[in-house]
């Protein structure tokens, strides 16, 4: 991932934004150290942003597509109230393994849940009455059309979608691969989607805030 604004404006961001506790610390080190990709895991001045959006809109109940080593989520469940519960998905179980033993760590472990396995089928299994104030969508880029329309039912009017990397790199601007025009594609369809007031923030690797209207 390369950031859109300069490295030099990222780090600046990154030393004035609220900072992160000593797990998410450790998280974050031991991610660059041990597992492939390190550079997916969500950042300081991000988990920022989703505390504050989490704060902002009272949420409690969230849904995360795509967890990784879990940084995101635990940085959610820390400003979730203490009854505020997050479902996140993967289909990697070694990256779950190494996600549930720093939650174990955490005073804000128990709110997260985690599914292993396609996250569309973990969608699909849910029961019909559940609903989720916050989804953040972050798993393959392919699958995000998909997703916005499994989760669609899931969010009552007044919720909120975030979704993660729609900027992919600058390469919306010339999509090559099928990921590149994945994201085009989810972006032109939020956009089209009367249903929704959206913003595209350029924070990191670009983040659309999705919040529905009406149903
Ligand atoms: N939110 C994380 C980063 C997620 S990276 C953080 O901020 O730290 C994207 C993740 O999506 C990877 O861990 C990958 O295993 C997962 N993923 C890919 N395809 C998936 C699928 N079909 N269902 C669920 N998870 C998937
Ligand atoms: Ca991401």
């Amino acid at each position: 991932m390369i950031p859109i604004v300069s490295e030099a404006i990222e780090e600046y961001a990154r030393r004035h934004s609220t900072t992160n506790n000593e797990i998410l610390r450790e998280l974050a080190e031991y991610t660059g150290k041990h597992c492939e990709m390190p550079q997916m895991l969500t950042g300081e001045p991000e988990a920022a942003l989703l505390k504050l959006l989490l704060v902002f809109s009272k949420a409690k109940n969230v849904l995360e597509i795509g967890m990784f080593t879990g940084y995101s989520a635990l940085s959610m469940a820390e400003a979730l109230p203490d009854d505020g519960h997050i479902i996140s998905c993967d289909t990697n179980a070694e990256t779950t393994t190494i996600a549930q033993q720093f939650f174990d760590r955490s005073d804000h472990g128990h709110k997260i849940e985690t599914r292993l396995g396609p996250a569309l089928d973990t969608i699909q299994s849910f029961a019909n009455d559940t609903h989720f104030d916050l989804v953040f969508l972050d798993a393959d880029k392919e699958n995000y059309c998909n997703y916005y329309d499994a989760i669609w039912p899931l969010l009552p009017v007044g919720g909120l979608i975030v979704a993660d990397n729609v900027l992919w790199s600058g390469r919306v601007l010339d999509p090559v691969e099928e990921s590149d025009k994945a994201i085009v594609a989810f972006n032109d369809k939020v956009q089209k989607d009367n249903r929704v007031r959206n913003v595209l923030l350029t924070v990191r690797d670009g983040v659309m805030l999705v919040y529905k209207l009406s149903d």
